[in-house]
């Protein structure tokens, strides 16, 4: 007999295989385990749920944070002839309604919420009158609060096992350190939970670190160097954001800029420029990014050092999305240490929460100063053992005179 999940996988998605992950994920959902899936940003964490959730039918509830997220995956699973439906604060009362009639119909196979509207008494109600199968946790790791996306709603559903206790419940996210993993394990499932964590590696972008000398030029270059591909310039403050875009306009490259500061339109311009035409950079600040998907981003550059590896490495993985060649390339600098160190100190935070932003700090400046293949150290960092990879600075300039510590064993053996 065939597989009933490959099945879905054909008919329903029109792929032939599973990406490394999915399956296992699959499997445990459809024996009923609770599962923590950790993969990186583009790995596919999608399928992981809508997949079980066809396979089991009844109705399955996704929390997501974001109602742009929920929209897009509305209307992609729509297209692909599934029927999904979101209740949320975008849409009209009519439009709720409608929604609403749909589930309590049963016609509805996935229903896309954010965390508040589904955890209120009446939703709660509603909802445990009907066939609920499963329930999935997109971007998880908003319940961690020592987390840089944490988000108080998502901090109810840890009463989610308790009120479904019949229900399998899978958490997603791309962040896959330690503290984070053993938050969320403790939160949502009083650590009962299998943890999966799955193929961190993105060979296909090069890795490389330079020192921040003149920073604007340093981004011209590079990006002249990438002409007419896309790119993500990463920047830390919503001014240099504008600036530097403007920097890149004048010197002929196409620039946009993007922070939570413009207006929602000149956001949502923006954003559908850079999705629908290609050669195009989008100069951003971290608010630019959470759930973007498009396959032919080249590069992503760090003008200004990020706050921790996860984030580095969550950034960097919307490059190369296509699996060809891509770079991910950082400025560095002893100013942007500081600049780090104080946004620290002045945050309105408990003293343990700023002594681990300092820790992860340690380990970004870690990875940044290392001679060591920075592949390893990335994956090292997510638990994951690696072979120097061959495609990082470090692995690429192996001459004896850009590692002091090589040159100085060659003048010891002479
Ligand atoms: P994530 O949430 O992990 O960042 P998504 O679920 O958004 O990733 O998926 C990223 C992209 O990968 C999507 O375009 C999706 O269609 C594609 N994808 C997912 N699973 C497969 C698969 N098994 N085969 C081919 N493409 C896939
Ligand atoms: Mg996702
Ligand atoms: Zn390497």
């Amino acid at each position: 007999a065939e597989d009933p999940k490959r099945r879905v996988l054909k008919d329903v998605f029109g792929f032939d295989d599973f990406r490394p992950g999915q399956d296992a994920v699959t499997e445990a959902l459809l024996a009923g385990r609770h599962v923590l899936a950790v993969m990186p940003t583009g790995a596919g964490k999608s399928l992981c749920y809508q997949v079980p959730a066809l396979v089991l039918g009844g109705l399955t509830i996704v929390v997501s944070p974001l109602v742009a997220l929920m929209q897009d995956q509305v209307a992609a699973l729509r297209l692909a002839g599934v029927a999904a439906d979101t209740i949320n604060s975008s849409l009209d009362r009519d439009a709720n309604v409608a929604a609403w009639r749909r589930v309590a119909a049963g016609q509805t196979r996935l229903l896309y919420l954010a965390p508040e509207r589904l955890m209120t008494p009446r939703m709660l109600e509603a909802l445990a009158r009907l066939d609920i199968r499963l329930i999935a946790i997109d971007e998880a790791h908003c319940i961690s609060q020592w987390g840089p996306a944490f988000r108080r709603e998502y901090e109810e559903l840890s009463r989610l096992r308790g009120i479904f206790p019949e229900v399998p419940i899978i958490a997603l996210t791309a962040t896959a350190d330690e503290a984070t993993r053993t938050d969320i394990a403790a939160q949502l499932f009083a650590g009962r939970v299998e943890t999966l964590v799955l193929g961190f590696d993105r060979p296909n972008i090069k890795l490389g670190i330079e020192a921040k000398q003149d920073g604007k030029r340093q981004l011209l270059g590079f990006v002249q160097r990438h002409a007419g591909r896309s790119g993500i310039v990463y920047c830390l403050s919503r001014k240099k954001t504008e600036e530097m875009a403007a920097f890149l306009d004048r010197n002929g490259v196409r620039a946009l800029a993007y922070h939570a500061g413009m207006s929602k339109e000149a956001r949502e311009a923006n954003q559908n420029s850079f999705m629908t035409l290609s050669g195009v950079v989008m100069v951003a600040t971290i608010a630019f990014g959470m759930g973007i998907d498009k396959p032919d981003v080249a590069y992503v550059f760090h003008s200004d050092l990020p706050g921790s590896l996860e984030a580095y490495y969550q950034e960097i993985g919307r490059a190369g999305r296509d699996g060809r060649a891509a770079e991910a390339h950082m400025l560095f600098g002893l100013g942007d240490i500081r600049m780090r160190r104080l946004f620290i100190e002045d945050e309105d935070a408990p003293a343990e929460h700023k002594r681990r932003a300092h820790g992860r700090l340690d380990t970004l400046i870690g990875y940044c100063e290392t001679a060591q293949c920075r592949r390893q150290i990335l994956l090292g960092y997510f638990g994951e053992t690696a072979m120097p990879c061959g495609n990082c600075d470090n692995c690429l300039d192996q001459t004896p005179h850009a590692d002091g510590e090589a040159e100085a064993r060659i003048i010891l053996a002479a």
